[in-house]
């Protein structure tokens, strides 16, 4: 349904004040290839294999000569897919669970994955946590901040919708509760079997679920989205701390005892043979 119109990523840089990206397109038009420092919300073009082709009974019904083989390779070869990227504003965020500081947050209300000036120091654990590659550093300024979509939240907070899906003319980005989103989506596969790949929602479940969630006519890989199984990076990274905690916290507990026992027995040691000396005369001996 997208049309390419970029009104979502002009309107996504209004509201949050960015400055437009033009780089890459030598300053004729905003043109990042990715999301970063000055892109929130992004309309990435993906080439070559995007178009899924008939399945194998209908490929040897409908493309049983030479010519119609040949127009199918073609379509094949110019085939291309469209994909809006921004951070998905994920059910168990990885980037939460990494930050050391409780800079990026989870409202379970809203469904905002919220970041917080005062509370980063910059390490990018985020950066490095996040299976989606979102949250974005500003290298080029002395006191960077991490830049990622906060889903509009200040238009939120006045009872707006996020800026992208208000522009958007074609109805390609739809904004409402996760729920209703699902049954739409479920209810648009019904309509038309067979369209959409694997009959499925990207985001349902997809890395313990989000809450930007897909459609695609083309394989969600195809589309930069990643095959994360139904189970959040989060929790596996809870579960290696458990794992850390429980084990080695004992370990190291018993190490420091020792350490302790070890340090007071040498002083006690050194107390005896400074006494010694003082009662002799002779000179201190360990
Ligand atoms: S997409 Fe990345 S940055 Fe956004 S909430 Fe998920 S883990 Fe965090
Ligand atoms: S860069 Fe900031 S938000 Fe990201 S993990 Fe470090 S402290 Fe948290």
């Amino acid at each position: 349904m997208c049309g390419v119109a970029l009104a979502c990523v002009s309107a996504c840089n209004e509201a949050n004040n960015l400055l437009p990206d033009t780089v890459l397109s030598g300053g004729l038009h905003q043109m990042p290839d990715d999301l970063n420092a000055n892109t929130k919300n992004i309309i990435k073009l993906y080439k070559d294999g995007g178009f899924v082709g008939p399945s194998e009974e209908q490929f040897a019904t409908y493309y049983n000569d030479l010519e119609q083989f040949e127009q199918y390779q073609g379509r094949m070869r110019e085939a291309h897919s469209f994909v809006k990227r921004q951070c998905m504003h994920c059910i168990d965020p990885a980037c939460v669970a990494a930050c050391p500081f409780s800079a990026l947050t989870k409202d379970h209300e809203t469904g905002v994955v919220a970041w917080n000036a005062y509370q980063c120091i910059g390490c990018r654990y985020c950066e490095v946590a996040c299976p989606f590659e979102v949250p974005k550093f500003e290298w080029q300024y002395f006191n960077p901040r991490i830049v990622k979509c906060q889903f509009c939240d200040h238009r939120l907070g006045e009872g707006q919708e996020p800026a992208c899906t208000s522009v958007c003319p074609t109805g390609a980005v739809v904004y409402g509760k996760r729920d209703a989103l699902l049954e739409e989506a479920k209810e648009r596969i019904a309509a038309s079997p067979g369209t959409y790949f694997e009959d499925r929602v990207y985001g349902e479940s997809d890395g313990g679920g989000t809450q930007v969630m897909y459609l695609s006519h083309v394989p969600f890989t195809k589309i930069g989205l990643p095959d994360l199984g139904k189970v959040s990076l989060a929790w596996y990274g809870t579960w290696v701390h458990s794992i850390i905690y429980k084990w080695l916290l004992i370990p190291a507990a018993l190490y420091a005892c020792m350490v302790f026992i070890i340090r007071k027995r040498w002083h006690h040691h050194e107390e005896e043979a400074r006494h010694e000396a003082k009662k002799t005369g002779l000179p201190q001996q360990i």
